[in-house]
């Protein structure tokens, strides 16, 4: 996520580290870099020039004359600036009325359907919603469909009507379908077109009028840049909207929607999608983004990943059979699945401080774990469960049957005993002998 954008101000706040103290001279020398890092990630020129002034006032204050060293303050008083400009606080969304309605806006292809599944999903989650889904594209049956493969991916019924083609009363039907049946939110898929036009301008704000929606979010696609904010904008126009969800933050985005969006149309970005699976959602913390944008990595939104995948009645299982070495190939299969849900491996792996600016140009595969599980099937249920009976004949066939070498078989052998031995070590009482040793 923003790799370029983060190399560039890495550098420009590299000038001062030099230095001994800060001057005007090598304030206005690092700030000149960082605007034009800003510029290159398609950061609107207002917000950019905006955003340099106001540091420069800060670090040349009186009020800024701390112990800090140059370099560090500069990177403090950019990170600060920053988590201002995207938005301060992070901002939920309004759940309050019985049933919430939540209507969805934005360009045909921003990613509004995945995110209404998505949004569900993470509702569904919270245990006191019980979400419904609306489909109110009229124009492609595609859309319908899509809506409904989604909602039975995730388990959430969707509400769509076929035959009638006026979304307003669509809408209507939905909300009258979710009070009659005890749904507590509603979340309506619009439709939407590949540029901004009169008649679904038109349409999106008859149906807005006519539901009063709770919440009105507009999803805009990160990937299009400052086109992202022109959008933004034409729909705050007419529906002022409440938040901003920026999708697709897994690719190669510069960052410029997810830095401009906020100071342009004074709307919060209120939740990011970083992948096409319906866990990639993500609320927005604006100053958990600044530390990623500056490299600072984000351990606290990684040890949430992990504790939304965290069952702790699987641990407990789990640290039962490791204690009786009862430990077996089907519990690393399950393991790596839930390593997998956590997200996609390059957006995990940006989140540990430091490392996405070292592993920047290694190519992470998302696809690592395929080899490894394709071995692990080609197991019989009695290798999985006691690897020690795989003989060199039985990694020759599991080796065939999951297009593999014998050397990959054995290296993957090799790995799962080392990772036993120090599982059962971690477990008696070794964690911390560890921790001790890695300390002196
Ligand atoms: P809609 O036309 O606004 O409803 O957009 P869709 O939900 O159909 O999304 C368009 C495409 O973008 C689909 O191929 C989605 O799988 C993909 N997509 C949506 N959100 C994300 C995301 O956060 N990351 C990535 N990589 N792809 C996404």
């Amino acid at each position: 996520m923003f790799n370029n954008l983060s190399d560039k101000l890495d550098k420009a706040l590299h000038v001062l580290k030099g230095h001994g103290s800060i001057t005007e001279v090598n304030v206005a020398e690092t700030l000149k870099e960082v605007r034009r890092a800003l510029l290159d990630a398609d950061v609107n020129f207002k917000t950019a020039k905006e955003f340099t002034v106001r540091v420069k006032e800060k670090a040349l204050g009186q009020d800024v004359l701390t112990t800090l060293q140059p370099g560090q303050l500069m990177v403090k008083l950019v990170k600060d600036e920053l988590t201002e400009l995207m938005g301060g606080d992070a901002e939920g969304i309004n759940l309050s009325g019985n049933p919430s309605v939540i209507l969805m806006s934005g360009l045909q292809g921003s990613g509004k359907t995945t995110f209404s599944g998505k949004l569900a999903n993470y509702l569904k989650n919270k245990k006191t919603k019980k979400p419904l889904l609306v489909a109110c594209d009229v124009y492609r049956p595609a859309a319908i469909d899509q809506l409904h493969v989604v909602g039975e991916q995730i388990g959430v019924e969707v509400f769509s009507d076929r035959g009638n083609n006026d979304p307003v009363a669509i809408s209507q039907a939905g909300i009258a379908h979710a009070k009659a049946n005890g749904y507590n939110v509603v979340i309506i898929d619009t439709a939407g077109r590949l540029a901004v036009d009169e008649a679904m301008m038109t349409e999106i704000s008859n149906i807005h009028k006519a539901i009063q929606p709770q919440e009105t979010l507009f999803v805009v696609d990160s990937m299009t840049g400052q086109d992202a904010v022109n959008t933004a904008k034409a729909f705050n126009d007419i529906l002022n909207f409440d938040g901003v969800i920026l999708t697709k933050l897994d690719g190669d985005t510069r960052g410029g929607a997810a830095i401009s969006i906020k100071s342009v149309v004074n709307k919060p970005i209120k939740f990011i999608g970083t992948g096409e699976k319906m866990e990639a959602i993500d609320v927005f913390y604006p100053s958990r983004m600044a530390d990623r944008i500056l490299g600072m990595g984000d351990v606290v939104s990684l040890v949430e990943r992990a504790q939304e995948q965290f069952d702790e009645e699987e641990a407990r299982k789990l640290q039962k059979k490791i204690a009786k070495n009862q430990f077996g190939f089907d519990d690393f299969l399950k393991q790596i699945q839930q390593i997998k849900k956590m997200g996609n491996m390059k957006d995990l792996v940006g989140m540990i401080p430091g490392a996405g600016k070292m592993m920047k140009d290694i190519d992470i595969d998302d696809d690592a774990f395929k080899g490894i599980e394709a071995i692990i099937h080609s197991m019989t249920p009695e290798e999985r469960a006691n690897p020690s009976v795989i003989n060199s004949s039985r990694k020759k066939r599991i080796g065939k049957g999951s297009g593999t070498s014998v050397q990959e078989v054995n290296q993957l052998l090799k790995q799962f005993t080392q990772m036993s031995k120090m599982m059962k070590m971690m477990q008696g009482g070794g964690g911390k002998r560890m921790m001790q040793m890695m300390q002196n």
